[in-house]
């Protein structure tokens, strides 16, 4: 795969604590296949914007953070996110190897909505793949994202084979009232989760609203104006819902 030396990256979070274990630098970059309408980095979306930089320079970037990533004493590092990282594949694969060979602990933060190459390409790099399911149903995934989830359900299959019941796959789930909570969509969603091998845990994040200004400011409205943001109650149902499923159940902020 031809190697680009140049990337956009729309910002950089020095001392994160929701993607991923321990203390982490996590890179958003920009660019994203998906068209969600309920987005938070809406900002991100756009295959150009933020900032450009070279391989050399993200990566002397970020590596001034190192001294933060072993004080929690869990795996600190890099978190790849987006925006959607797999946007710019060729990039990310060159970012994550370099950190990868120097130690650097990667988590990637993506919907998987990329090709298999791709996902084989930076396999050997990453240390913690959270992959965010949108929707179970068909119609309400498109409906959410603009897209169908058939590509993003067989790259989660395929990928839990590639790791081969290495525990390095979390499966993220956003919690919209009404919308991801519906008993159809739980039991689907339980269904797809108890089948698969390789799974860390499973992440229940409630839906905020806090990306909205980003909408307003970009486009003067938002799509999902009319929905609630998720309360602690909403997440706790969910939780309750999938008690069934064979793994770890987090819940985390957004
Ligand atoms: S996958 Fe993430 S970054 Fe991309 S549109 Fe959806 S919410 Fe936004």
């Amino acid at each position: 795969m031809k190697i680009f030396n140049r990337g956009y990256i729309h910002s950089i979070e020095t001392l994160g604590t929701l993607d991923g274990p321990g203390l982490r630098t996590v890179v958003f970059f920009q660019g994203c296949p998906l068209r969600c309408k309920f987005c938070h980095n809406v900002d991100c979306v756009a295959p150009r914007g933020g900032s450009e930089y070279t391989i050399d320079e993200l990566c002397r970037r970020v590596l001034k953070n190192k001294e933060y990533w072993g004080v929690s004493g869990k795996d600190g590092g890099v978190t790849v996110s987006g925006g959607d990282p797999t946007y710019q594949p060729e990039f990310l694969l060159a970012f994550i190897r370099r950190l990868h060979n120097q130690n650097v602990h990667i988590v990637i933060d993506t919907s998987l909505m990329t090709s298999t190459k791709v996902i084989e390409s930076i396999l050997p790099y990453v240390d913690l793949w959270m992959v965010s399911v949108k929707h179970m149903e068909e119609k309400k995934h498109e409906y959410l994202t603009g897209f169908s989830n058939k590509h993003i359900l067989a790259n989660i299959r395929h990928l839990d084979t590639l790791l081969d019941r290495k525990p390095k796959l979390r499966i993220r789930y956003l919690v919209i009232p009404g919308i991801t909570d519906t008993l159809s969509a739980l039991q689907l969603f339980s269904a797809f989760v108890s089948k698969l091998k390789s799974i860390e845990s499973v992440e229940l994040l409630p839906y905020g609203t806090y990306g909205v200004h980003k909408w307003i400011e970009m486009y003067g409205t938002y799509p999902l104006s009319k929905v609630n943001a998720a309360t602690q109650n909403h997440v706790n149902a969910v939780a309750k819902a999938l008690a069934n499923v064979p793994f770890q159940l987090r819940t985390g902020n957004t």
